[in-house]
């Protein structure tokens, strides 16, 4: 903690929504090795989620579960932007079930479900290199597009990148 490069103020968490500033803020439990919570911060009409350490089918397929049962569903839920894991590739997914993090496939998913109108996929593992984390991308946005949204709605995080959470229109959420 004492090299990461920013001055660390710890808090306790409120089980209650809470404030700063003309934000509010939630936080909940989600899946993940050890207590971890994923957030979901409201300012004006935009919302954002951002669940950065997430294993959401630890409990089975998505498709299986009640929304009830489905790790940060209500903290995603609509969200403008939601910041999802996006650990693993499909392929590596099975050799590290239960270490917290989502395979391409999961994450899609979790994204789909949760009505998310744009995601952004990060959490990448450390040794994939540039070109790995372009085809986990490119596998993304099909399963993504197969799943009838279009390419706007998915995109990897790339260090440095800002963006502007807005509300989405809603007629370009109904396709979401
Ligand atoms: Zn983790």
């Amino acid at each position: 903690m004492r090299e990461l490069p920013c001055d660390l103020d710890f808090r306790n968490c409120p089980v209650s929504e809470w404030e700063i500033g003309p934000a509010r803020l939630r936080a909940e439990a989600v899946t993940h090795r050890g207590p971890t919570l994923g957030f979901r911060i409201e300012e004006a009409d935009a919302t954002l989620c951002y669940l950065p350490d997430h294993e959401p089918e630890l409990l089975g397929s998505i498709e299986n579960l009640g929304d009830e049962w489905i790790s940060g569903y209500a903290l995603a839920h609509t969200a403008d932007l939601l910041i999802h894991d996006c650990q693993y590739t499909d392929v590596e997914y099975p050799e590290h079930f239960g270490w917290g993090h989502s395979a391409v496939s999961a994450a899609v998913r979790f994204a789909d479900r949760c009505k998310a109108a744009r995601t952004l996929l990060f959490h990448h593992e450390p040794a994939h290199t540039d070109a790995e984390i372009d085809l986990a991308l490119a596998d993304a946005l099909e399963q993504w597009t197969d799943a009838g949204h279009g390419v706007d709605g998915l995109q990897m995080a790339a260090e440095g990148e800002e963006l502007t959470v807005s509300r989405t229109a809603p007629e370009s959420r109904a396709l979401a």
